[in-house]
């Protein structure tokens, strides 16, 4: 439903909140002395971890009690988003813009999760720098799912998060991902020329017109484009009366099986994490099927609080409870906003306990394969999606010990650093001449 960007009202699930929690927005208007709550001991100790994370590698003072357990406090409240979209595929804003938003709107740390490619985490890195956001590099990958037994198939989309140097086997994920865009470009011909015979003239161009330079085409475009020729007053409506799933100008691309791809997330290093699972028909059987590929988590939270249904079946098979936004920049009242969805520090807690040994592992056998072959790409690759590169006031990276201490400092703890795996690699890192002759580091 909400796939390529459009939220239209669920009817399974959203009249089942507990605890609604009003947006940030909202809480800050609420009186001093109001009704904060005091943290447990349980919230204490999870904020202090999941800070210490917040702002590994930054020199930010020593961790002040008094402030430091305010996590219910818009001040120091650290907040997270975990699911938005740039013009890198169906999103309004460029991903410098998305994090300037983000940045205002008081985020810590942001997952950049475009549809189907992770080519806007470079320059998101770039803005992020500039405000000391953290970003996760992530990407919402379209999927299929298709029940061996009763019941039809259906979209199922799944969110990857990965570490500071990015996937594992990169090459692999990226032709995975590459393949899926390819269908976007087939997909969006399909609903074109279905568009065409429900007498409703719109052209190839004006949708790629909008897409934008080599950007595959999702639905949101399409609904776009026929708001911009006058077909339709607004995109609920083209989506509401042509365009939903299964609706008269709906087509499917060439997406994976959704077990294959939560399976190609684990193999290369992410987390897994099932998106807007209210938008399924069938998500039980989903969920049932993905945390046997290895799922990790499912979406539970939204800005209008927690989905009990999700959260019980979070429960009932040990996934950790995310969410976000889902921003793509479209305006209007319905959308919400970067950073509107309160993750509780305790879910973020459990998150990243799940996160951490998956991302270091994954680190380790990245810089493994770098130090088996050292090559100008492979350095490239890590550094694309990793936080360092050369620029003023950073010193040079002389050896590949600099790069892990200055790449992974923002990333790993110090025990994690520690290692003994990692100091053995470290060792060999260091014969390793790098940012020298014929490596570039890229911008
Ligand atoms: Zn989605
Ligand atoms: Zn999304």
């Amino acid at each position: 439903m909400m796939g390529d960007g459009f939220f239209l009202p669920s009817t399974n699930g959203s009249g089942n909140k507990d605890s609604p929690k009003k947006t940030i927005t909202t809480k800050k208007k609420k009186k001093r002395g109001g009704t904060k709550k005091k943290m447990t001991i349980e919230q204490t100790s999870a904020y202090k971890s999941v800070r210490e994370w917040v702002f590994l590698g930054q020199s930010v003072a020593v961790l002040d009690d008094d402030f430091g357990v305010q996590w219910s406090r818009g001040k120091e409240k650290l907040v997270f988003e975990l699911h938005s979209h740039s013009t890198c595929s169906d999103g309004f804003l460029s991903p410098t813009k998305l994090v300037e938003r983000a940045h205002q709107n008081g985020v810590k740390v942001l997952s950049l999760t475009d549809h189907d490619t992770m080519s806007g985490i470079p320059e998101a890195l770039e803005a992020a720098r500039r405000f000391g956001i953290k970003i996760i590099p992530g990407v919402e990958i379209s999927t299929i799912f298709s029940p061996r037994e009763s019941g039809s198939e259906e979209p199922v989309h799944i969110l990857a998060y990965y570490s500071s140097c990015g996937p594992a086997r990169c090459e692999e994920l990226e032709k995975f991902l590459a393949d899926i865009r390819d269908g976007r470009f087939l997909r969006a011909k399909n609903m074109i020329s279905k568009l065409n015979k429900l007498k409703l003239p719109l052209k190839w161009e004006h949708v790629a017109r909008i897409a934008g330079k080599d950007v595959a085409p999702g639905r949101l475009h399409v609904a776009r484009a026929l708001v911009e020729a006058g077909h339709v007053e607004n995109l609920k409506q083209a989506f509401a009366r042509y365009l939903y799933d299964g609706g008269p100008a709906y087509s499917t691309g060439s997406e994976p099986a959704a077990e294959k791809t939560v399976q190609l997330i684990c193999e290369t290093g992410g987390v897994a994490v099932l998106a807007h699972p209210w938008a399924l028909k069938n998500p039980v059987a989903i969920i049932r099927k993905l945390k046997e590929a290895g799922l990790h988590g499912i979406e539970v939270y939204r800005s209008d609080g927690k989905l009990a249904v999700y959260s019980d079946l979070a429960d009932a098979y040990d996934l950790v409870k995310l969410g976000g936004s889902d921003y793509h920049g479209r305006g209007g009242n319905s959308e919400s906003d970067m950073g509107s969805v309160s993750l509780p520090v305790l879910a973020v807690h459990e998150f990243l306990k799940v996160a951490q040994p998956i991302w270091f592992s994954a680190i380790r056998h990245i810089l493994e394969n770098y130090v088996k072959d050292p090559s100008d790409s492979k350095l490239e690759l890590i550094l694309k999606f990793g936080k360092t590169r050369v620029s003023k006031g950073v010193p040079p990276l002389n050896s590949g010990n600099d790069l892990v201490n200055q790449c992974l400092s923002s990333w790993l703890t110090i025990e994690e650093r520690q290692n003994a795996e990692l100091e053995a690699i470290k060792l060999k890192l260091f014969q390793i001449s790098i940012g020298q002759g014929d490596t570039q580091i890229p911008k």
